[in-house]
């Protein structure tokens, strides 16, 4: 027998690609391309090294208070983690444990199965239709939870709160996940719901709206008696999760409503304008209301494309998988990113 046989094996998720060359126009891991607002500037200046011999507060009540006054709620209704896939994968450990398998779209954020396979929990996808749009029924049978992003990734695609609320009053006895990670751009968000379905967890990040993907803050919101199990696990796996500094920028980055309102409405602007300069280079998207664009072209392939923007320097996403395999996925960046961007596709496909 060998200690092999008795080893976790998982087929990691592969994030996207962050190159030390400068030069590049990075429009691959939908990082917002403005800087965290200015009050996270004053933390870092004023941090005091010594602070660091101390274990940060394990509940992160500085950042739990500010979420919570932001969105109206109690503490109790808000729970931490080091960036949304730490609450995800949280989440699927604690409410994930049945043996009726996870519902998720077949076309959807590509570290749900992932976390599937590493906690062994049973999984089905659902096919999204050929606008990439949910259907809402064929979430209406025996499951053990139900998880999809909204709007969805990688395409972009926008629910209503209506069928999501359907979805979820269908589902009352299993807990439904709403991951809301480019909500900012342009959606509504689910968490009007909390109150009424004690099934719901809403999920969001500091990592797109809020420009800190590098200092890794992600929350969940819903009833207390769903935040308090999944403090349960994360207290029994480490208690020292969120470090000092990072409690205490994301207070700040919470509070600034000005700035935020201020740099997503200019990203929102900016992929519009985009939308139109790649339809009169002849691409088709879908309607994204987040920080990136998904589209195809009409003649060259999405592989091809991809591969000629790389070797301009320009990195965008692109996945060989079913369905998709023609579109890339485009991150709205500054400006002069975006005219650059479109300087060379008109060139590539010339
Ligand atoms: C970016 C993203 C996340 C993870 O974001 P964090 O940086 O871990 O907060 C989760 N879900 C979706 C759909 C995303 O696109």
């Amino acid at each position: 027998m060998s200690w092999e046989e008795n080893v976790r094996k998982v087929e990691p998720y592969i994030p996207g690609e962050q190159p030390k060359d400068k030069n590049i126009i990075k429009l691959n891991t939908n990082e917002n391309p403005y800087p965290p607002c200015p009050a996270v500037r004053k933390i870092l200046d004023n941090f005091d090294e010594d602070r660091m011999r101390l274990y940060p507060d394990p509940d992160s009540d500085v950042l739990v208070s500010a979420i919570a006054e932001r969105y109206g709620l109690k503490k109790s209704q808000v729970f931490v983690g080091v960036g949304s896939d730490d609450v995800i994968s949280m989440a699927f450990m604690t409410f994930f444990n049945s043996y009726k398998p996870i519902l998720f779209p077949d076309v959807t954020y590509s570290f749900y199965d992932v976390w599937a396979e590493v906690y062994r929990i049973p999984y089905e996808c659902k096919p999204l239709d050929g606008n990439f749009r949910i259907n809402p029924d064929d979430y209406k049978c025996e499951n053990g939870g139900i998880i999809f992003p909204n709007p969805n990734a990688p395409t972009g695609v926008l629910e209503n709160t209506e069928m999501i609320e359907d979805i979820i009053k269908s589902n009352s006895d299993s807990v439904v996940m709403i991951d809301e990670a480019y909500i900012d751009f342009g959606g509504e968000s689910c968490l009007k719901l909390i109150d009424k379905y004690d099934n719901l967890l809403v999920i969001q990040t500091f990592s797109k709206s809020r420009s800190m993907a590098g200092m890794r803050i992600g929350f969940a919101m819903g009833n207390e008696k769903l935040i308090k199990f999944m403090n349960d696990v994360k207290f029994s796996v480490n208690s020292y999760t969120m470090n000092h500094i990072t409690q205490l920028c994301g207070a700040e980055a919470i509070k600034d409503e000005k700035y935020f309102n201020e740099t997503v409405n200019k990203i929102i602007h900016i992929r519009e304008n985009t939308k139109k300069e790649l339809s009169a280079l002849g691409f088709e998207f879908t309607d994204s209301k987040s920080n990136f664009i998904f589209a195809k072209h009409r003649s060259m392939s999405g592989e091809e494309i991809f591969n000629k923007l790389k070797e301009n320097k320009i990195f965008v996403r692109y996945w060989n998988k079913p369905k998709i395999s023609q579109y890339l996925r485009i991150t709205v960046g500054m400006p002069d990113e975006m005219k650059k961007l479109i300087d060379v596709l008109k060139e590539i496909l010339s």
